[in-house]
């Protein structure tokens, strides 16, 4: 008798066992709420704001090329119904997780698409490295360039040294041609100009306020042109 107890005690210490794992591999279901950058989110789950960094991958930044090719990629996520699996935190407090949509692998998808590196330091994924190999050697997304500077390597640089603070190169009229028409659902997409004198944020790279614009435009999330002080123009907020 007392050997039965001892096998049902222990079959319930491994079924709780089981399932403690089980549910912290398990996905999470949640609305992508904010688009960052390329690798990053914030997901709304379980009454929660989960901010998320996608794992073993890693974006250009937004002052590289194809930062905002990746951003605009992801930010197709925004709104939209996904499962993240959480894998670790990092020293910012940020969930490393898969993200998932349809079955499709949001992680791996940058990378096939040329839009990100697989962070060979922190990640041994043999289908991401495969998926960057194929995209490298099909030129695609950051591959066209002809040495790429990895993102980690760019960010120990201190980035690029001639950029104003706070300030992006133009972008690509690919990612303009995206933005205008995927602009209403994108609300964290700002244009500026860089005209010493505006002092406002446009929601839409057609607005008639930013076309007067004489120098080059600017593209930032809202978040970084209102930390830049810069007001949301009256005209796009009325009419996009
Ligand atoms: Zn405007």
């Amino acid at each position: 008798m007392a050997q039965f107890i001892k096998f049902l005690f222990r079959s319930v210490l491994i079924a709780i066992l089981f399932c403690a794992l089980g549910c912290s591999t398990g996905g999470i279901t949640g609305t992508v709420i904010q688009v960052t950058d390329g690798d990053s989110f914030h997901i709304a789950a379980e009454g929660k704001r989960y901010e998320v960094r996608l794992n073993g991958i890693d974006c250009p930044e937004l002052d590289q090329a194809y930062g905002y090719e990746a951003t605009a990629f992801a930010a197709e996520y925004l709104y939209q119904l996904v499962e993240f699996k959480i894998r670790d935190m990092d020293r910012y407090g940020r969930y490393i997780a898969d993200v998932y949509k349809d079955g499709t692998w949001l992680n791996r998808e940058l990378v096939e698409q040329g839009l990100a590196w697989h962070y060979k330091q922190y990640s041994d994924d043999q289908r991401l490295a495969r998926s960057e190999e194929a995209a490298r050697s099909a030129k695609l997304g950051l591959w066209a360039e002809e040495d790429p500077t990895p993102p980690w390597e760019w960010r120990r640089k201190g980035g690029n040294a001639t950029r104003q603070t706070g300030d992006y190169p133009a972008p690509s009229p690919a990612f303009l041609q995206w933005a205008t028409s995927n602009n209403s659902e994108v609300q964290n997409t700002a244009f500026i100009c860089n005209s010493p004198g505006a002092s406002a944020y446009h929601l839409n790279h057609m607005c008639r306020f930013l076309q007067n614009c004489s120098r080059e435009i600017y593209w930032k999330t809202t978040e970084m042109a209102r930390e830049k002080e810069r007001t949301l123009c009256n005209y796009c907020r009325r009419n996009y």
